[in-house]
């Protein structure tokens, strides 16, 4: 049965790569790397490189600005609560109405504690108001906090710039960026930035699940999120999951080699899926508009039909992709992102995110733009919209 995998932003497959290097964590340096015998020293090495290989790839100063943790969500909860306890006298936050839940609801379940804060619109491709944003910042502000890229359409919003200005508005203001997204997609650099703090989770760049990472730069203090021994220079505590930290490591070296086939290669995939797809079927509309997106990813709506029965007719031919994110596909809300973005309801219902990988081939384009088609016009026939889809589909 062919398995075409057009879901890479949902998780994505471990690199053969990363798990050969993974394996001797395993059976062979399995000893924790806080004890003092040689095969604890290999694994506290094997902690300490991958820690080198990470501030690289992200741009770091000091390989001790970063702090290993089990996911994206991890991460986020990590740097929005440490922070925001270090500077309890401060209560309010500013953010976009696009962030992924593991971001948007903790915003909202501080909103219910008491913390005051401003969600910013983005316009119809998906764009940030910037101006409007930066009206926001006062002297109240503790946080700053806006994602890299956006999981669902892929638009990428311009961190650098709005971190350099939110410190000109208040150099007290911490900056929290969710870079889960845009790791192994685009360059991350937060050398010369003004961010303070940037997550990433290993198993959107073909590393496992159960492994991520907190950029926090030197200066910015933090309040632990979990309490106990002193890993992780006292802001994590918990034997460190070494296995799974080389593996991200081993996923970062591979995804920084492949960054030039992503911008390019990849690209290029999804760019004829998405034109392939626009020309042939009627009823679709591109919901990924932004000139700065990622270049894996595309979200197309296919008006008056239920995404949740498009995926499961594309999974009958094989084909995986999402109507959301993760978290949100499986439950029949519409996308936040997408209500945020003001996509009409006759297309909202049914859009359809394909996001692709390194190992996406032009075989498996080939193959989804055969096949889609086709269902598209089978469920046409069953929807309950006859009239308006005969006026699109003629
Ligand atoms: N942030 C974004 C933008 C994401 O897409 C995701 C996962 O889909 C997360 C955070 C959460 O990452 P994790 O699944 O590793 O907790």
């Amino acid at each position: 049965m062919t398995l075409v995998y057009l879901d890479n932003n949902a998780t994505t497959m471990v690199a053969p790569e990363v798990v050969e290097a993974m394996l001797p964590y395993f059976s062979q340096n399995y000893a924790n790397p806080s004890s003092i015998y040689d095969i604890a020293h290999n694994a506290s090495e094997a902690l300490k490189e991958s820690r080198e290989v990470m501030a690289d790839f992200l741009g770091a100063a000091n390989p001790k600005e970063i702090i290993f943790t089990s996911c994206g969500s991890e991460s986020a909860n990590m740097a929005i609560k440490g922070a925001l306890e270090v500077n309890r006298n401060k209560k309010h936050i500013i953010t976009t109405k696009i962030e992924h839940p593991c971001v948007l609801n903790l915003y909202k379940d501080l909103e219910k504690k008491g913390y005051r804060v401003s969600w910013i619109d983005v316009d119809k491709n998906g764009d940030l108001n910037i101006s409007r944003l930066l009206e926001e910042v006062c002297s109240d502000t503790a946080l700053v906090s806006v994602m890299m890229a956006n999981n669902e359409t892929g638009t990428i919003y311009p961190v650098d710039k709005i971190s350099e200005a939110v410190k000109m508005q208040n150099p007290e203001t911490k900056v929290f960026v969710d870079a889960v997204q845009a790791a192994g997609k685009i360059p991350i650099n937060v050398k010369n930035t003004k961010i303070d703090m940037l997550g990433i989770s290993g198993h959107k760049f073909h590393a496992p699940k159960g492994v991520g990472a907190l950029y926090v730069k030197t200066g910015t203090m933090i309040s632990p999120l979990i309490i106990g021994g002193h890993q992780e220079r006292g802001k994590r505590a918990g034997t460190e999951n070494v296995p799974y930290i080389v593996g991200m490591a081993t996923a970062a070296k591979l995804a920084k080699d492949a960054l030039e086939d992503e911008l390019t290669r990849v690209k290029a995939l999804r760019d004829k899926l998405e034109k392939g797809i626009l020309s042939s079927i009627k009823n679709s509309v591109l919901n990924s508009k932004s000139k700065n997106r990622v270049p894996n990813t595309t979200n197309i709506g296919f008006q008056y039909i239920e995404g949740e029965l498009i995926l499961l007719h594309m999974n009958d031919e094989g084909i995986c992709a999402s109507s959301g994110s993760a978290c949100t596909s499986g439950s029949l809300e519409p996308s936040h992102v997408l209500r945020a973005q003001g996509v009409p309801f006759t297309s909202l219902h049914g859009s359809i995110r394909f996001s692709l990988s390194r190992y996406t081939t032009e075989a498996d384009v080939q193959y989804t733009l055969e096949k889609l088609p086709a269902i598209i016009t089978k469920l046409a026939k069953i929807s309950p919209f006859q009239k308006e889809l005969a006026e699109i589909m003629g």
